[in-house]
């Protein structure tokens, strides 16, 4: 095999699973069949193929060898995800040792329950069924260890900071700077909350995150009917198509099948991507759609002729989220919440103070994740009692939430995705504040903005979030720009 039919052959299947996602999660669909696609492609996703991007001189050759990778441990832990991903869709949650619900339908309660009691009742359900699991989850985490093993390394942690070429150590001590000079404005936004829980903070279990991060307070203001023209509005004046580009396709239709939540998927960048929603009101809608209208006008506007691989395959997912990030915080402006949903300065200010709370509380809870995960793969990740302990005791420290042992695998998502965040969060402080001061605090109301980052989305996915910082004059690796917006936003708190 040749290099040149190993990308199209990565082109070919990409194209196929990225579709076959999209149908399942728009309800087109009823049963999801990716491993069929990938026994399909079983030489590509091999070590032959490895071999012959064995020492790519280029970047274009290093993504390919990444996706190959990537691909490998895909097919081989496949029937592991299959068998995890079948007892969680047929598995049910007892609650107070009654009432039975699906474990999907218990998880989508814990987000909206008012009464405090039921949802840790429904906590507790969901624990057990996690706690089910733990063996199919061990059978996936040793076959993922295996493959890493077959790679030549011996340590996970170094796997994943060759293949995104990063040092986490050096992350990691940036994230906890950041979070300790933040943990006292977090505690004053998050104390209040948990109190009406019933719970002190330290001491409130992590099955109360869900509705706190919801803002039901909030809700009513974000209507159904003010939606798509308040999106309309907002890509509209930064001149960019999100709306009428022919490579995004979006499918608003409400589908009884389809899945709520906003995603997006990318058969293949510069040529055909697709925004998927179903809005049903409430703020959770108007940000899942800025955010993953991020991901669909940087895929969406990119230049096919970069060529496939710096199109379609990043060096981590950090960049791509960036774009999101930055999509996401234009819906925390308390401007931007005042023209969108009408209500008044203050009003929106207030709503706008507790989408930066939020903001905070998630960045604390995944410091923790990415804590939690280097702690355990820097040990034995296939010890349970260790396993259990590394997980709530990173977690609660960071976050003053008391989280579930039970979850220790369920909660853990691969390849460090939480770092690749973590870094979009430093990144999209910094370059937002390169934004303000170059184009205006309301950046996104100006057209010269949309065409700047136009430019940057014709690359594709070349660079790293941190070339993007580093590119605009601001300090790379550096959380400062993250405090000091969470310092003014929550300022207005106190
Ligand atoms: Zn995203």
């Amino acid at each position: 095999m040749t290099y040149d039919e190993i990308v199209q052959a990565l082109r070919d299947s990409t194209y196929e699973l990225q579709n076959e996602g999209r149908m399942v999660r728009a309800g087109l669909k009823a049963q999801q069949d990716t491993a069929s696609i990938i026994e399909r492609y079983a030489w590509l996703y091999s070590d032959q193929a490895l071999d012959v991007v064995r020492e790519p001189t280029d970047e274009a050759g290093r993504r390919v060898r990444a996706a190959i990778a990537q691909g490998i441990i895909e097919r081989r832990t496949a029937p592991q995800q299959d068998r995890l991903v079948t007892f969680y869709a047929g598995a049910t949650v007892r609650v107070d040792g009654g009432e039975e619900i699906p474990f999907f339908t218990a998880q989508a309660q814990l987000l909206r329950e008012p009464d405090p009691g039921r949802r840790e009742a429904l906590g507790e359900g969901v624990g057990a069924v996690m706690e089910a699991a733990d063996e199919l989850q061990f059978e996936l985490q040793a076959a993922v260890l295996d493959v890493v093993r077959g790679f030549g390394y011996d340590c996970y942690t170094d796997f994943y900071e060759a293949l995104k070429e990063v040092d986490y150590g050096r992350l990691q001590t940036e994230l906890v700077r950041v979070a300790e000079r933040l943990r006292a404005r977090y505690r004053a936004w998050v104390e209040p909350r948990m109190e009406r829980c019933g719970r002190a903070y330290g001491e409130c279990p992590q099955a109360h995150m869900g509705f706190i991060r919801g803002l039901p307070e909030h809700d009513a203001v974000f209507t159904r009917e003010g939606f798509e023209p308040a999106m309309r509005r907002t890509f509209e004046r930064l001149g960019l198509e999100l709306f009428t580009a022919s490579t995004i396709h979006l499918d608003l239709e409400d589908r009884p099948a389809k899945n709520p939540r906003a995603s997006v998927w990318v058969p293949e960048a510069g040529r055909e991507v697709h925004l998927l929603t179903r809005p049903g009101g409430g703020n959770a809608d108007y940000s899942s759609f800025l955010h993953e209208a991020g991901h669909a006008l940087h895929f969406g506007l990119t230049d096919p002729a970069i060529g496939w691989p710096l199109a379609n395959v990043g060096r981590s997912m950090a960049y791509a989220e960036l774009w999101s990030f930055l999509f996401e915080r234009i819906g925390h402006d308390p401007v931007w919440i005042a023209e969108a949903t009408g209500v008044d300065e203050h009003r929106a200010e207030q709503i706008a103070v507790d989408l930066a709370g939020v903001d905070l509380m998630l960045f604390m809870r995944y410091v923790g994740k990415f804590n939690a995960e280097l702690e355990l793969y820097a040990g034995d990740p296939l010890d349970p009692v260790r396993g259990r302990r590394v997980f709530t005791g990173a977690c609660d420290a960071a976050t003053g939430f008391r989280y579930d042992p039970r979850a220790w695998q369920f909660d853990r998502d691969p390849g460090f995705y939480s770092a690749d965040y973590l870094r979009a969060w430093l990144a999209e402080a910094a370059l937002e504040r390169w934004l303000r001061r170059e184009y205006g605090p309301h950046w996104w109301r100006t057209r010269e903005a949309g065409q700047w980052l136009r430019q940057r989305w014709l690359e594709g996915w070349l660079p790293e979030a941190e070339d993007m910082v580093a590119g605009v004059g601001e300090a790379p690796w550096s959380g400062d720009a993250l405090i000091e917006r969470v310092e003014g936003r929550l300022a207005v708190a106190a």
